[in-house]
């Protein structure tokens, strides 16, 4: 054999054995597979004996390249044979009566943990729960919020548009869901929509491009603003203890008239002042109103016979004043130590 001979029948060998190699499940192949190319008259001895044959200056540099590939191969076969002991002991020392590993199951996540306690606290006033889509179309997130195009409004939201023409959207709130369950059920409503809004807004410690909100709606004959208050005062009593004072201030939104912004006495200093209100006293925790007649047209009821009124609030807002976090990315660092705080 040539030099250049050895060196291809070389290659050949080590992608032969290492093919091999992979495909053996047992002992009897193993030892099989080291003989055939470790054996006293096995393929590597027998590639080595080519080399005196050589012309001598190429001996050296063969000899190096063939024990190169001897020890990849050798590390392979020792690897394969302690994976082929262990597999060995697992499927036969099997003790029933060792306990189990019990999982590492950390607790739930405070969003989860603060979305539950506001389900729990509608349900008891009846309300259901639904849900709807995170992508949404430019009408139920815009349009039939009452916020047409070239509305000022819609630049209260920076959105994340999926497509050139602006048709398709992450939702920037939960509002659509409204929509969707008035197109979908006839009035008397209550319901609440919990889940994951989107807005193109820096990570800081008090923004987060993802972020979940609670909406709730609640049409009938004859509700009223104060519907609206006995509606929200329990809730935000419920969730903040009993003692919490919840106050009332116009606002604007484009889809509720008229609209209000709820605070609540600041759970921190109980409304004396201090870091986290802003000296006011006061925390900003909901936003609400009267539904606006033109979502009703535009969700295909008819408001001449019913009102109703609708809210929003912010989970991670809820949740940071619930259990005292100061910053929002704590909830997406997915840091266990974060989250095995709480529950
Ligand atoms: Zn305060």
């Amino acid at each position: 054999m040539s030099h250049n001979e050895i060196l291809e029948n070389l290659d050949n060998i080590v992608k032969q054995a290492i093919c091999e190699l992979q495909k053996i499940n047992d002992h009897t192949a193993i030892e099989q597979w080291r003989v055939k190319y470790f054996g006293r008259k096995g393929l590597f001895a027998d590639i080595t004996s080519a080399i005196p044959h050589i012309s001598p200056e190429l001996r050296s540099e063969t000899g190096k390249k063939i024990n190169t590939a001897k020890k990849q191969l050798m590390q392979m076969f020792e690897e394969k044979l302690g994976f082929l002991k262990n597999k060995e002991a697992s499927d036969t020392d099997v003790n029933f009566t060792i306990p189990g590993i019990i999982p590492d199951v950390p607790n739930l996540h405070p969003i989860t943990l603060v979305s539950r306690e506001i389900v729990g606290i509608f349900q008891k006033l009846g309300f259901g729960i639904h849900v709807g889509p995170e992508i949404e179309t430019d009408f139920y997130n815009f349009e039939a919020l009452n916020m047409p195009e070239n509305h000022p409004a819609r630049d209260m939201w920076d959105t994340f548009y999926l497509d050139e023409d602006r048709k398709l959207l992450l939702r920037t709130h939960t509002s659509p869901v409204q929509v969707r369950v008035m197109q979908k059920l006839s009035p008397p409503l209550r319901i609440i929509a919990i889940g994951k809004t989107f807005r193109r807004d820096a990570f800081d410690a008090s923004h987060s491009p993802v972020f979940h909100q609670v909406e709730g709606l609640m049409v009938d004959k004859n509700i009223t603003f104060s519907n609206l208050k006995a509606v929200l005062i329990f809730f935000l009593r419920e969730l903040f203890g009993s003692r919490v004072r919840v106050r009332f201030l116009p606002s604007y939104f484009p889809f509720t008239e008229p609209s209000a912004e709820i605070s609540i006495s600041c759970v921190i200093c109980g409304g004396k002042g201090c870091q986290t209100c802003g000296n006011a006293g006061w925390l900003e925790i909901l936003g609400a109103g009267m539904v606006h007649p033109e979502v009703f047209r535009k969700s295909g009821l008819d408001c001449k016979n019913i009102t109703g009124f609708a809210f929003g609030a912010g989970i991670e807002r809820i949740a940071m004043l619930k259990y005292g976090i100061d910053d929002i990315r704590q909830f997406y660092l997915n840091d266990k130590r974060f989250i095995q705080q709480f529950g």
